[in-house]
This record gives structure tokens, sequence and C-alpha cells, in this order.
């Protein structure tokens, strides 16, 4: 071991500059690559991330950090645990051992086959990136199947870089799973552990014969709220583990939040090193490891640069964090907080931006030239950094100072705000009878959740407008075509409240971002949301304003097309931070504040111009509660004020409606009525409307719209099917406050589908309708 700190990473971004892994797997897929094409892009990308990295001066390199689809599957892969549909999956002509064998099974656990569904997709803790939920049951059987970090320590260590192979950890990896579809009920993966610790024992020592000193373990489900029979899983597991007479010496890493408890556990192994966050809520790990008594022994890689955020860090802050931790272990490296998966690559691509501002941003590349910085500050001194700090400085003074991070009026504005400003005037039943006159709709009201198919044409225009082969009014008129024919449909087919389509939105946030003063948005910052998908998240650099309306003359355009009422579309304001990259120097509350007033402005705009219902979609309300419980008070409590600001400024007859695409709301069912919405769809097709009862068991008082289409489907649901999940949903809700929509918005459907499953949904509405009580269901 070195005495001097070093600079390592937990991982690097998998695509490669131009985003090849993604287009060679796509092509791949397509049958225009044939496996040895696609492996020999992937072994070129490792390289290349290994050969920057080392030039760059970290001083110890990950390896099998890299992943085709995702790191969790990988890891499901490496531990045996591969669900038998997928196994089979295998076309009959590819033999057992060959790449094409393995890539097919792969590939049909990633994304399923026509005849077998792939595994289940969940948000990675608190990030924006998806992985694959492993499924265990009692019947599974592990076995080690360590090819692929073997390779890849073989693919670097040609090149002369002994690294550090990151496997998932196996607690998080049995935590992260879900019990398979056969599994009994109550059965708990965790309970697998002591069949997977010798297959753990086995891949270690398969590591250790080929070279690796080093095994970084990710425990990430660590710093999550953890039962005392976790805590004891994990002591036994890492005992076990450290007792084994081969092994490499075993980093356990953690990130995204404090360990918490799980630290005490951690410290008290024989593990040779840990990894931790300081950063954020993270920096509660410093305090916890002082009043421990520090790491004795052992090694300490510092995670002191967030790794997630997109700005340049506190150089000077993270050095002084850096020295005091050097004192509470034996040795201490300098790392980002976490894998560099979930920031763009690099942000000197960004020639678009105003170089004042670009030097803030700081994205992977930038990233490991600061840790590499600081363990150079640490190892010989901070005078031989003192170019890098004294340029950090200047980047953060011109931020601290720039009138773009300082709107006053946007200042003067939130600091107006009163607490009733975010409260409705009139009282919910007060408003619905008053809404209920202005609309005149029938009881069960149709309608869809806002988004019609995306179709080719549409993003043809799009492409032709940036090429500039038409202009604006040119676009203008290809959308408002479509727009004229989404209304004619819903009009022919019966609906109740019509919505405009939104041909023109090429991203529910985007859209927005490119409109509101604050936002920057990027060209190349792409980030791996799951698999081949990338996302370029706007950025939130500076204080948020609306310069002018945003949606009115679309939503104009279509309601002077019809006699029935039309809704305001927007992305809530917790959305908008949730999908983009926010600010690290104010509190999100601050943000969250400023965006909900811009979007206030223009909700009551949409009221003068004639809206009688607005819709704000916040999707992103429940993934975005923080990891800890102890945090999710003070979270809820801006979200729901920063929505309930948004649209407080309306009317008591107009009438508010939000939607969330998900089915799992049990542990934020008291915020959502704090949102004070008077009307809520939700996913719950596919929950069989298990969503309506539970609407009904907490008393929830208002109007509701549980799904009766799945739209994740291509599958038309029949008139029967909808009128079954309806006869469901009466049972638990009265019919005056039921309506009758899709789970969510159409965009990723096709017109072919869209067209019966609409029919068929306004066909079931109007039967159930007919045999209710009284026609207008006590409308
Ligand atoms: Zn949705």
């Amino acid at each position: 071991m070195t005495t001097h700190p070093i600079a390592t990473v937990h991982g690097y971004p998998r695509q490669g500059p131009g985003r090849e892994l993604k287009r060679a797997t796509e092509a791949y897929w397509a049958g225009h690559a044939t496996a040895a094409d696609l492996l020999a892009t992937a072994a070129k990308l490792r390289r290349d991330v290994w050969q920057q990295l080392a030039a760059t001066g970290i001083g110890e390199i990950p390896s099998n950090h890299f992943s085709l689809y995702d790191h969790v599957l990988d890891a499901a892969f490496m531990l045996g645990a591969v669900p038998p549909r997928h196994r089979a999956a295998a076309p009959a002509d590819a033999r057992p051992g060959t790449p094409e064998h393995m890539l097919a099974v792969y590939f049909a656990a990633a994304r399923g086959t026509a005849d077998v569904a792939p595994l289940e997709m969940t948000k990675w803790f608190d990030t924006n990136y998806h992985y694959l939920v492993p499924e265990l049951g009692p019947d599974t059987v592990f076995r080690a199947d360590p090819g692929k970090p073997l390779t890849e320590f073989a693919e670097a260590k040609l090149l002369g870089h002994t690294t550090r192979p990151v496997l998932l950890g196996p607690i998080s990896f049995l935590l992260l799973s879900k019990p398979h579809a056969d599994a009994p009920a109550g059965f708990q993966p965790l309970t697998l552990l002591d069949r997977l610790l010798p297959v753990y024992a086995e891949i270690l020592a398969d590591l250790r014969a080929v070279g690796a000193e080093w095994v970084q373990l990710d425990e990430p489900a660590l710093v999550q709220d953890r039962t005392p029979a976790e805590l004891d899983a994990t002591a036994r597991a890492y005992r076990d583990l450290t007792a084994l007479t081969s092994r490499p010496r075993l980093l356990v890493a953690s990130y995204f939040d404090a360990l918490g408890e799980a630290l005490p556990v951690l410290a008290r192994t024989a593990v040779e090193g840990l990894a931790l966050d300081f950063t954020g809520p993270a920096a509660a790990n410093l305090p916890a490891l002082a009043s421990l008594g520090g790491l004795p022994g052992k090694r300490l890689v510092a995670g002191v640069v967030d790794g997630r955020n997109i700005w340049t860090a506190h150089l000077e802050q993270a050095l002084a964090t850096s020295a005091t931790l050097l004192g509470l272990a034996n040795h201490v490296d300098i790392a980002p907080s976490c894998s560099l998966l979930h920031v763009p690559l690099d942000a000197t691509a960004e020639r678009d931006l105003d170089p004042q501002v670009r030097r803030w941003l700081a994205f992977a590349r930038q990233k490991t030239d600061e840790v590499v910085t600081l363990a150079r500050g640490l190892a010989e001194g901070r005078d031989t950094i003192a170019p890098q700090l004294a340029a950090n400085r200047a980047a953060r003074d011109s931020r601290a100072t720039s009138t773009l991070t300082h709107d006053p009026a946007v200042r003067a504005r939130c600091a107006a705000v009163r607490p009733e400003d975010a409260r409705r005037t009139t009282p919910y039943t007060e408003r619905a009878t008053a809404q209920h006159a202005r609309l005149g709709l029938p009881a069960l009201p149709t309608t869809t959740i806002g988004s019609f198919p995306q179709t080719a044409d549409l993003r043809t225009a799009r492409a032709e407008l940036r090429a500039g082969r038409i202009d604006a009014a040119g676009y203008r008129e290809r959308m408002a075509a479509e727009i004229r024919e989404v209304i004619a449909f819903q009009e022919k087919t019966g609906l109740d409240v019509l919505v405009h389509g939104e041909p023109e939105r090429n991203d529910m946030v985007q859209y927005f971002a490119e409109q509101l003063t604050g936002f920057l948005t990027t060209r190349h910052g792409w980030v791996q949301s799951y698999g081949t998908r990338y996302v370029r998240p706007p950025v939130i650099a500076g204080d948020v304003s609306r310069p002018h309306p945003m949606t009115i003359d679309w939503y104009r355009c279509a309601q002077d097309l019809t006699d029935r009422p039309v809704k305001g579309m927007l992305t809530g304001p917790v959305t908008m931070l949730a999908w983009s990259f926010v600010r690290d120097d104010q509190p999100l509350a601050d943000t969250v504040r400023q965006v909900a007033l811009a979007l206030r402005d223009e909700v009551t705009d949409l009221e003068a111009a004639g809206a009688a219902v607005v819709q704000v979609d916040e999707p992103a309300l429940r993934e975005t509660l923080p990891l800890r419980r102890t945090a999710h008070a003070s979270y809820l409590a801006w979200a729901t004020e920063a929505f309930s600001l948004t649209t407080s400024g309306v009317r008591a007859d107009t009438q508010i409606h939000t939607h969330m695409c998900y089915a799992e709301f049990g542990d934020i069912l008291s915020a959502i009525d704090d949102l004070d919405a008077d009307v809520i769809s939700l996913e719950a097709a596919r929950s069989a409307m298990a969503v309506a009862a539970e609407l009904a068991t907490a008393g929830y008082p208002r109007e509701a719209g549980p799904g009766v289409y799945d739209i994740h489907s291509p599958r038309v649901p029949t008139t029967e099917e909808i009128t079954g999940l309806l006869r469901t949903a009466l049972a638990h809700l009265p019919a005056e406050r039921l309506w009758v929509n899709p789970d969510c918005g159409l965009k990723t459907r096709h017109w072919a589908e869209v067209r019966p499953a609409l029919e068929n949904l306004v066909a079931a509405a109007r039967a159930v309708r007919a045999t209710l009580a009284t026609p207008d269901g006590g409308r």
C-alpha cells in the first residue's frame, strides 16, 4: 500500500464520446452487425477509458464497471441467477458458450423476446438510471460465472494496468432483487445469503489468482434505512468473506447517502477498506466516522467530489475535508462520491455554451481531473496545485456573481411568497360544485393523459426545423395540422375532455426548459437512462423565470376547433427538477419555488385564454423521495408547496388535474392529498384496479381516474375488459368522483392501437354510465 494519497474513480460513462456503444448495440439488434463486432466495439471503449484514466493521473483504475446494458444484470449473470425463461431464449442454432448464445440470453433478460418478458426495470436508488431487477426464489441455484470480471481484468493487465474489479456486493444484490413469480408469498431474497456467499468466495479467489490486489464490492443499499436483521446479515457476509484464505483485499463502497447505522457494522469487519461519500447529505459520514474513532488499520476512499452533479467542485473545501480524513484512517485516497455513470462525458464538448458558464461545469472528464488535483495537493502540498486552486476559485467567483445565478426580480418575487399563496381560496367541495356547473360533464367523464402518438412525420418536422429546411411558420403549420386531426378524432370518438396531443413537445421537461430563463440545454450531455437509452437532462444553472407564455398558442389552436373543453397541459415543478441537473449553490426548495412561480404564470395565462381544465403532471413526485425516511417530510413539504404554488392562482371553477405514472403511492398518499388537485389520474390497469381500493381506504376525497388502458403494451383492451375494470373501481369510488382514462400518455403508442383502444374506452364508459341509478351520477 502506498502511503501517499492517490486518485481513483468507482466507474465511468460507458457509451463512448460518440455514443458508440449505443450504435453498436442497436446495429447488433437490427442484424446489421455480428456479435463479434459488438464485443470488439465494447473492448475498444473499455481500453480507451483505461488509457484515458491512466493518462489523467488516476492512480488506481477500476475494471468491470463497464456494461453492455446494466451492471445489476451483469451481477445476476456472474452469480448464475438467470431465469430459466431467458436461458431458454437463445436461438436453436446458437451453440452454448458462443458469443451469439451469450448475447441472446443476456438481451432476452434485458429486453424480452416475442415470447418471454424481460426482467422488470426500476430506478437505481434516487438517480435517473434504471437497473434490471433480478428474480430469485427458494429454488434459485447460484453458480459462479466470473468470465466478465476476469476477462476485463486481463484486458487491462495487457495494457499494463492492475485494476480494481468492481462487483455489486452480496447484500445489495439480494436487497435489489425481487421474488420471482412462483416464489411463496413473503419470500425474502436476503434469506439466500448463505447460499450466495460461497459463490462470491469462489469469484474472489479467481480474481486473486489472476493478480487482483483489491476488489471493490458496491453496497449502496446500505445507505437506506435497514432493519437489524439486514445489518446482521451484512456483518455475517463480510465476516465470512474476509475469513477466506485466498482473496484480494476488499474495498466496500457506499454512495448516494451516509451509511448511518451500517457504518459501525462495516467498520467492525475485517475488510481492508471502505469507500464513503462525503458530499451533500452524505457529509454526515464525517462526524459519524470521527465519533467512531475512524478506521484504524483500514484504507478510506474518500468521495469528496460530487459524482452526480455537473458543477465544478469547491476544491478548497474538498481539500479541507480530505485533510481532516487523513487523521481518521490508515490511508486515504480521493475519489468522486460515486460512479461517474450519472454525468455526461466532457464539458469541453459544449461549445455552444457561453465559455463563462462552461467553466462552471464538471462532467466525468473534469471530475477525474479534480480528484487527481486533490490527491496531488494532499500528497505533495497545496503549493503544487496552486494554479488549479486559483482557476477553481475564479470559476466559482464568476458563478456566484453572475447575473444568470442572481436575478433580483426573481429573488424578490420568491421572498414575497406567503403561505396562503400556495393554497386555493375555496374548499374542494365548493370548487367541485362550481366546476361541475361550468363543465357540464356526464358521469364517468372520459379523457386522455395528454400526449398522442409521436409519429415519424412529427419527428421529421422537428428535424427539418433544426436543420433549417423548414421555418417556424412551416413547423407550426405541421403541428397545427396534427392538432386538427387529434381533436377531430377525439370528437368523433366521443371523449369528453380533450387534449391537443402535444405534437410540439420533444420531451415533457426539455420542452419547457428550452423556454425558461435559467435553464441550459446541452448538445452532448448524454447520460444513460437504461440500456441503450440516453437522455440529455437540462441544467438549471440560474434563477428561473418565464420570459413569454409557453403553451398558450397550442392550447388556443386546439380549443378554437371544438366546443368541448381542452385541457391545458404542463409539467410540474418537482418533475422539472427531478429530470434536470439542479443547482448546488442554493437549497432545492428555493430552486423549485422559482420554477413553481414561472409555471404559475403559465397556469393563470391558460385560464385567461379560456381553459376550464389545466393538468399539471408530477410523475417524478414519488421517485424523488429521499433515500432515508427521516428526510421524507421536509422533501414532501417543499414538493407539495411547489405544486400548490403552481396551481393555486386559478378560480374555483377552473379544474386542476394532476397525473402520476405509478400505482405504488401508499407512502406518499397524504402528500398527494396535500396537493389539493381536483382530479388525479394514476396507473392502475396492470394492478387490476388495486389503486381504487387504496384510494377508498385512505379516504381520498377528490376525483380520481385510475387507468383502464395499459399503454405500456401494444395490446388493445376490449370494451368488456374496460367495463370490468370500471365496475371494480365503482365498488370503491362513487360514480360522481370517477374518471375514465388510460394509464399514461399515448406518445409511445401507434395510432393503429390507440384508435380502437380509445373507442373501446368510450364505449365501456357509456355502457357503465347507462347502468347508474341517476344518469348524471349525481354530478
Ligand atoms: Zn404517466
